[in-house]
């Protein structure tokens, strides 16, 4: 069984070092947080305290790997100029924050193609990877591409987008990839039908290698549903059996992140989730 650092998506209400306490207390090895409200292009820059709050928190907490989701506005595939250049902006500025406060990774979605097809998608998406790139030189920070559930237009819903995306940049080293396993499952991938094979394909395909981060959601609708709804581990259509063998592949590489993005309700939050994780991969 590989070993997994554990965690969740945590809340920055009244300040990002929030996010660190609640992992802290509820058990988190790792966190990942939004750094502007992921529903608004403006965001508020950084002070300098807020980055000194952080810093000390993390230090004391000692959580790691620390993460960051970009906003779900932006999009790096857009056909349209205004909204290309408003998904840049936005992308360097989330980069710059997590920069600042020493993140690790950045989880984005690769973006939609909105028309203009996958092929030209994907070469926009690397446009746009490159230029970021430019305007970030130097940055330790890695954008950590998703895997996505293949809603609409969506890019990322099938395997081979990653290695394409990744032959067209520039600076693939400064890439790695997230599997969200709601989404792939959503997107078709029968991970519990046949774990093994959704893992040859994705090593195939992407390369363990580039594997950093799991988003361990169940799925509310399930196979091929195309609905990206996320459910409790083991409430969902992956169901506890499907979790523990789909992640016990002994390929998987050690520490990979798993983070929940499952719902908090009154009774069940992120604790239980991370916990239920835990046993079922221990
Ligand atoms: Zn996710
Ligand atoms: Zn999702």
């Amino acid at each position: 069984m590989p070993r997994f650092l554990f965690g969740a998506h945590t809340g920055v209400a009244g300040g990002l070092h929030n996010g660190l306490i609640e992992g802290a207390e509820i058990g988190c090895d790792t966190i990942q947080i939004f750094t502007s409200s992921p529903r608004q292009w403006a965001a508020k820059p950084l002070t300098d305290d807020a980055i000194a709050l952080w810093k000390a928190k993390a230090a004391e907490v000692g959580i790691a790997p620390l993460i960051a989701h970009d906003s779900y506005l932006i999009n790096l595939a857009s056909p349209d100029p205004e909204t290309r250049q408003k998904s840049l902006s936005a992308f360097i500025g989330e980069l710059e924050r997590g920069e600042a406060l020493g993140l690790d990774y950045l989880v984005s979605h690769p973006g939609a193609h909105v028309g203009s097809g996958e092929e030209a998608g994907i070469a926009q998406i690397a446009a746009s990877l490159d230029e970021v790139h430019q305007a970030t030189a130097g940055f330790k920070i890695k954008v950590a591409l998703e895997t996505t559930a293949a809603k609409g237009t969506t890019l990322g819903g099938v395997f081979e987008h990653f290695p394409a995306l990744l032959s067209h940049v520039a600076a693939p080293e400064r890439l790695v990839v997230c599997l969200d396993t709601c989404h792939i499952y959503d997107a078709g991938y029968d991970l519990v039908g046949d774990p093994t094979g959704v893992w040859d394909n994705f090593a195939a395909t992407v390369g363990f290698e580039r594997l950093k981060i799991i988003h361990a959601n169940d799925s509310k609708f399930g196979l091929a549903s195309k609905r990206d709804q996320h459910a409790h581990i083991g409430e969902g259509t992956i169901g506890d059996a499907g979790f523990a063998r789909f992640l016990s592949d002994p390929r998987l590489p050690e520490n990979l992140a798993l983070i929940v993005e499952t719902p908090v309700d009154d009774d069940k939050g992120h604790r239980e989730n991370i916990a239920k994780l835990r046993q079922l991969l221990s």
